[in-house]
């Protein structure tokens, strides 16, 4: 185990100095291109910070984080023969800003996003309108910033960032945004029917959605409004049916979070990923279980109970846990290949601390072995 983890730290270390030097390559160029705006000015602040210690690797609560592969988009590693779970942090490097911060949060930039509550120009990865202007409150910057043209918030356009290359790596083909995404033929399903996502997706021919409208109804069930019905636990979708599946924040949602990547895992087609967004405590091991479900009780194990929003459940919805990265062991465990991106990318209007995506892939397919 030791050897395991003296191994990983050293490729984390590599990968580190090595995309820091295409970060900062990647950061001369896009300044080139983009002099006098005031994104470079920011850009310029950053760079000042370029240069990352080499013993931060076990910062964030001995949380190892390695930048991402630059303009190609995160890195993602295959299994290694022999190799329990694999898997590393990323953050997105493509962009003007994608430095990591040396002494935690908040960073140099996003110190100045907080001083001018804005962010321009910005482009959507999930409309594709490009010299947006976005603000922030500055309350939860990760539920803020709204595209206006879509609406898309920051976590949303993380979620799109981290779906895009999945499709590259599907279909061969470039999309810069999830706009584009709805024009090809892949299968999506997406455990929502409303919001941002849902309207741009719903165009493509693939598109498959549903809610979690009552316990009482059989996964499958079309209800009114033309509504399907589903528990992620157990879907009524055939086997190997899609090629992305996209959850916002639903795995916390449901009492038996490993039981719905089961079924996940059952309903993608191999090589076919899970790209999700779920809350997550990167400095616990741990999952914070605060309720569930024994012998059919729901127990709730931390008081009081938090209940989420949600437009078809106006008491809301029960949180039932809070993830540590104990879930990416055992998400591994199954057998999925995992990624787990920190996304950080100002030009998207993608921001803040808490930009953590999952990326989880059903190995098959024959793509995986694709950079
Ligand atoms: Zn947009």
């Amino acid at each position: 185990m030791a050897k395991y983890n003296e191994a990983k730290t050293r490729r984390l270390r590599l990968a580190r100095n090595a995309a820091v030097l295409a970060g900062a390559v990647l950061l001369l160029h896009t300044l080139a291109k983009r002099s006098g705006s005031g994104a470079a000015l920011w850009a310029g602040a950053l760079l000042a910070d370029a240069d990352v210690d080499d013993d931060s690797a076990a910062a964030y609560g001995g949380w190892g984080y390695a930048l991402g592969a630059g303009a190609g988009g995160p890195g993602r590693r295959p299994l290694q023969p022999g190799e329990l779970c694999g898997w590393e942090t990323a953050v997105d490097s493509s962009a003007f800003d994608g430095v990591v911060e040396k002494e935690g949060w908040p960073t140099r930039f996003e110190q100045l996003v907080a001083e001018s509550r804005a962010l321009k120009p910005v482009f959507c990865p999930v409309c594709g309108a490009s010299h947006q202007a976005i603000k922030f409150g500055g309350q939860n910057v990760r539920e803020e910033g709204r595209c206006p043209k879509c609406s898309s918030f920051n976590r949303l356009r993380q979620i799109a960032d981290a779906a895009l290359p999945e499709a590259r790596r599907m279909t061969g083909r470039d999309f810069k945004s999830l706009n584009e995404l709805a024009l090809t033929e892949l299968a999506i399903y997406n455990t929502q029917c409303a919001g941002v996502l849902h309207n741009i997706l719903q165009a493509a021919p693939g598109y498959v959605c549903s809610e979690f409208v009552s316990a009482e109804l059989e996964s499958g069930t079309v209800v009114k409004n033309n509504v399907r019905h589903e528990d992620l636990q157990r879907t009524s979708f055939k086997d190997n049916s899609f090629d992305l599946v996209l959850s916002t924040e639903m795995l916390s949602r449901v009492a038996s979070p490993y039981q719905a990547h089961h079924e996940v895992q059952r309903i993608l087609k191999p090589g076919g990923s899970h790209v999700f967004t779920a809350p997550f405590t990167p400095s616990e091991y741990h999952d914070g279980i605060r309720a569930s479900v024994e012998e059919g009780r729901l127990v709730h194990h931390i008081e009081p109970p938090i209940y989420t929003g949600d437009r078809l459940h106006p008491k809301g919805v029960l949180l039932f846990n809070i993830f540590g990265r104990e879930t990416v062991d055992k998400v591994c465990m199954m057998g999925f290949n995992v990624t787990v991106l920190r996304m950080h990318n100002g030009a998207h209007g993608i921001i803040g601390e808490n930009a953590w995506v999952f990326v989880t892939t059903k190995p098959g397919g024959g793509v995986l072995q694709q950079p």
